[in-house]
C-alpha cells in the first residue's frame, strides 16, 4: 500500500472563465480519483463555483483540496463568463510564495495565465500545459500556419483545404480567429508556452480523434496525455447540477418539464458561458425554433445591445410578440435565463439534439450524452470543432455560420430563422440520415465511457502521467 508521502502531489491552476475552469476542476478530481494528491489553486471568489463538489469528493475520501490565493484586490469579472483576455497576473506573488513553500511534483496551468509559465519554470517545477481544447482543432491551426495557406487566398470567403490532415477539411479565412489569420503568430505563442513544459494534458479520448491524437504526438512531436472526457467524473445529480455556477433554474422544475416529454423529442440550445448574442439574432432563433415545431430548452445568456455592451437578461423586447407566453401555454419550450445545469439536461432521455456553439466542452458533453448536434460556431476554435462534429464524425448538421466573432466585438452575421428551422428539423425529424447520426454518436458515447474505465485509454494515460511524475521525482533527487 502506498503511503501518503509517496503519492504524487499535483497542483492545478485553472483560469477564471467557465470553459477553461470547469474542465480543469474536473481534471483535478479525476487525478485525485487515481490517487494523486490534487490541490486546486484559485481565488476566494472562484472557489465558490466548485467548493461544493470538492467537499463531496473529500467526504468520499478523495485526496483533493483547494488552496486560496489571496490578494488585496480580486480579479474583476469572475462570474464564469470571463473572457480570455482577463489579466490574472495579480496572482503572481501569492502563487510564487505558495510554490516556494510547498513545491509540488507538477503544476497543471491553463494557457491563459500567460505570465505564470516563467515564474514556474524559474522555480524548476514541472509544468503541464492545458489549453482546454482537443487534438483536432490544434492540428487544424498548426497546419494552417505551417503550410502558409492563407497567403494565397483572394478573399476571406474563399474556401481552402487545410493541408496535411488525415481528412479533407475545408475552411475559409473568415472562420479563423483574427490572431490566427496572421499565419505566424498564434501557434508560435502556443509553441513557446508548451515548449519548456513537461507535456500537455488534453481533455479528449483516443477513440474520438485517433488520427489527430497520433498526429499531435508523432508528427507535431508533442508529449501529450489524453485524459478525458473529464466531465464523466460528475456522477451524482448534485455534481451535474452544481457544475460551474449555481443554475438560475430550479433543478426539479427543469427535470419535471423534461420528464413530461417523450424520449429524443427535445432540442437543447446553448451557446456556452461566454456568448452574448444581439437581439436580432435571438429573435431569429425564436422564430426558427417555433417554426421547427420541436420542443426545446433554450439557454439565453447575456444579451448584446447595440452599443456592444452586454445587458443582463431582464429586457424581453427582443422576443417575438407573445412568444414566451405561447411557449408556456403549449408547453413547447423552456427559456432559461442565466446558467443552466447543462450536463443534467443533456443526459436526460428526452433530449435528442443539441444546438451548440461547438465549445470544446460542449462538444464533448454532447458526444458523451449521445446526442447529435446542430453546429453554430461563433468564436475561438469553434469553427474547427464544427468540422470535427460534421465532417469527421458525422454526428451533426451545420446551421451555416460563416463569420468568426471576436467575443467583445461587433456582430457581423445574423443567421436567419429559415436556417435555424431547417437544421433543427434535419436533426430532430425522423429520417435515415438523422437515425444514422444518432446511431454514430451513441456508439462514440459508449467509447467515451470505456476510455475512462480501467483498461481504457484515458485511464491508462492518467496512470502513465502519474508514473512519469514519480520517475521524474526520483531522477531530480539523484
Ligand atoms: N455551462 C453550463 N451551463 C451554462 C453554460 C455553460 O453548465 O448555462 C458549461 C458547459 O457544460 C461547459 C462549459 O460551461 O462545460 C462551457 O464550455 P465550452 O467549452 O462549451 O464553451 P465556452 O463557454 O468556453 O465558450
Amino acid at each position: 500500500m502506498e503511503s501518503k508521502t509517496d503519492s504524487i502531489k499535483m497542483f492545478f491552476f485553472p483560469f477564471v472563465g467557465g470553459g477553461h475552469q470547469i474542465p480543469m476542476i474536473d481534471t483535478a478530481r479525476v487525478f485525485a480519483a487515481h490517487g494523486a494528491m490534487s490541490t486546486i489553486l484559485t481565488t476566494p471568489s472562484n472557489a465558490l463555483h466548485f467548493q461544493k463538489s470538492i467537499t463531496r469528493d473529500q467526504q468520499s475520501c478523495l485526496p483533493i483540496t483547494i488552496h486560496l490565493l489571496t490578494t488585496t484586490v480580486d480579479i474583476t469579472d469572475t462570474d464564469m463568463s470571463a473572457g480570455p483576455m482577463i489579466d490574472t497576473s495579480i496572482l503572481l506573488e501569492p502563487l510564487r510564495e505558495f510554490l516556494l513553500q510547498h513545491p509540488p511534483d507538477c503544476i497543471v496551468v491553463d494557457m491563459f495565465h500567460r505570465w505564470a509559465n516563467d515564474v514556474i519554470d524559474e522555480l524548476k517545477i514541472p509544468r503541464i500545459f492545458f489549453t482546454g481544447n482537443g487534438c483536432f482543432p490544434r492540428c487544424v491551426h498548426e497546419n494552417i500556419s505551417r503550410h502558409a495557406v492563407l497567403d494565397n487566398l483572394s478573399s476571406d470567403s474563399e474556401p481552402f483545404i487545410v493541408p496535411g490532415l488525415p481528412d479533407k477539411i475545408e475552411m475559409t479565412r473568415s472562420q479563423l480567429p483574427i490572431f490566427a489569420r496572421n499565419p505566424s503568430q498564434f501557434p508560435d505563442r502556443l509553441r513557446q508556452m508548451e515548449g519548456k513544459s513537461f507535456g500537455t494534458v488534453i481533455n479528449s479520448f483516443y477513440d474520438l480523434e485517433p488520427a489527430y491524437a497520433d498526429y499531435i504526438i508523432n508528427v507535431l512531436g508533442k508529449k501529450a496525455w489524453l485524459v478525458g472526457p473529464v466531465s464523466l467524473c460528475n456522477i451524482s445529480v448534485k455534481d451535474k447540477t452544481e457544475r460551474g455556477k449555481q443554475p438560475t433554474v430550479d433543478e426539479q422544475s427543469c427535470l419535471n418539464w423534461l420528464n413530461s416529454k417523450k424520449p429524443n423529442s427535445v432540442i437543447y440550445v446553448s451557446f456556452g458561458s461566454l456568448a452574448r448574442l444581439p437581439p436580432e439574432q435571438l429573435c431569429e432563433i425564436a422564430y426558427g425554433l417555433e417554426a421547427s415545431e420541436q420542443s426545446f430548452i433554450w439557454v439565453v445568456g447575456k444579451v448584446l445591445n447595440s452599443s456592444k455592451k452586454e445587458e443582463v437578461g431582464g429586457d424581453q423586447n427582443w422576443l417575438p410578440n407573445g412568444f414566451e407566453e405561447r411557449m408556456k401555454e403549449t408547453n413547447k419550450g423552456l427559456i432559461l435565463r442565466g446558467w443552466a445545469p447543462q450536463l443534467l439536461i443533456l443526459e436526460h432521455a428526452a433530449v435528442g439534439g443539441f444546438v451548440t456553439h461547438c465549445g470544446w466542452n460542449s462538444t464533448l458533453e454532447g458526444v458523451c450524452a449521445g446526442v447529435p448536434m446542430v453546429t453554430w460556431p461563433l468564436t475561438a476554435e469553434q469553427f474547427s470543432n464544427e468540422k470535427l462534429i460534421t465532417n469527421v464524425l458525422g454526428i451533426g448538421v451545420q446551421v451555416g455560420s460563416r463569420e468568426w466573432w471576436s467575443w467583445n466585438g461587433e456582430w457581423k452575421q445574423v443567421v436567419g430563422r429559415e436556417r435555424v428551422e431547417l437544421a433543427v428539423k434535419k436533426l430532430m425529424t425522423r429520417s435515415e440520415e438523422a437515425e444514422e447520426m444518432r446511431r454514430r454518436v451513441k456508439h462514440i458515447a459508449g467509447n467515451a465511457r470505456r476510455a475512462i474505465k480501467e483498461g481504457g485509454t484515458s485511464y491508462a494515460d492518467i496512470d502513465a502521467l502519474i508514473q512519469e511524475l514519480k520517475a521524474n521525482r526520483f531522477t531530480s533527487q539523484v
